[in-house]
């Protein structure tokens, strides 16, 4: 692949472990994916699939010990496993940036909302108070905070959940990095206001040319939002690609089973669809494929021989031994 071509982030097996007293817990097991400069990518899957701790992997949160991180982590073609806790302290704000789901508790309380948002800029830009306070302004009228000037001195317990979480976008915003990671950003919202941060997202995503990765176990969110999905279950990637494909013609049974589950405005009366069963618990995975003891549609060999993720087509990629595309590491 050629440097103009290079993808912008480019994950390779990543692996994440920790310590735990009942042994090793294997969170992440050999992810990988890309990301090019203003895409959108979802990652998909139920608490407990990676899905999170990934993403933190990336965003160097995972602390060493009880965590171990391991594989190649490559932003613009440079492993940012290898460099220096300094070098990857600049580069979050800077390239990369998360958003939380839970923006109430991630504010600070006692601070007021304006010297949140601006602490960052105030930091990494060494300006002046008032620069940080008009930058400030800046960044919650660019979030649609009405009022913003005002605002300021607002504390968080003054705002709702959806106006708190709007806050949090804005401080991750604050350097224009290139990649903004979002994780469950609506989960603890009304539907009405998750609509309208996903809309805030996608507008700020095009109007800033970012990358944006969206973590969820929405699909409703994921069908509206994304370029490319990927779906996660039990540590790994299970079936990724376009997202009208994934939708419209899902390979994996877990992806089906998850598209099923989904409510649906013309199914009125019907009974909604469950997949049976509960994901692994963290380090006690089966055999074989860890699905299958869920899985409607497993063979003999799911029970013990692994599936691993490969193309089925040009746009999609799926982990399972009814696709026929390979079998086990
Ligand atoms: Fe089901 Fe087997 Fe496919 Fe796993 S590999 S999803 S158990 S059919």
């Amino acid at each position: 692949m050629t440097a103009a071509t290079a993808p912008l982030l480019d994950v390779r097996d990543l692996r994440v472990r920790f310590d735990t007293p009942h042994g090793e817990v294997l969170a992440v097991d050999g992810v990988s994916w890309v990301l090019s400069a203003g895409e959108t990518l979802g990652i998909i899957g139920e608490s407990g699939s990676g899905k999170s701790v990934g993403v933190e992997a990336i965003m160097g949160l995972i602390k060493s010990p009880p965590g171990h991180v391991s594989g190649e982590i490559l932003f613009e073609g440079r492993d940012i496993l290898t460099i220096s806790e300094r070098q990857r302290r600049a580069l979050r704000g800077e390239e990369l940036a998360m958003v939380f789901q839970d923006a109430m508790s991630a504010l600070n309380p006692s601070l007021t909302v304006g010297s949140q948002v601006s602490e960052v800029y105030r930091l990494r830009r060494h300006c002046s108070q008032q620069d940080a306070r008009n930058k400030a302004v800046e960044l919650m009228d660019r979030v649609r905070i009405p009022s913003a000037r005002t605002r300021l001195n607002n504390y968080p317990h003054e705002f709702s959940g959806g106006m708190c979480q709007r806050v949090m976008i804005a401080t991750a915003l604050a350097l224009e990095p290139r990649i903004l990671i979002a994780d469950e950003p609506t989960t603890a919202l009304d539907v009405t206001v998750q609509r309208q941060i996903m809309a805030l997202l996608s507008d700020l995503q095009r109007e800033m040319g970012m990358a944006l990765v969206l973590i969820t176990h929405d699909l409703g969110v994921v069908a509206e939002a994304v370029d490319r999905a990927m779906v996660m279950y039990a540590g790994t990637i299970v079936e990724a690609g376009n997202v009208e494909v994934l939708f419209d013609n899902p390979s994996h049974p877990y992806t089906q089973g998850l598209l099923q589950s989904m409510p649906r405005i013309d199914a009125r009366g019907d009974r909604l669809y469950a997949i049976g069963g509960a994901p692994p618990a963290a380090g006690r995975l089966p055999p074989g494929c860890a699905f299958h003891p869920r899985c409607e549609r497993r063979v003999a060999e799911c029970a013990s021989v692994r599936p691993v993720l490969l193309p089925i087509s040009d746009i999609q990629r799926s982990a399972c031994h009814l696709t026929g595309t390979g079998n086990a590491k």
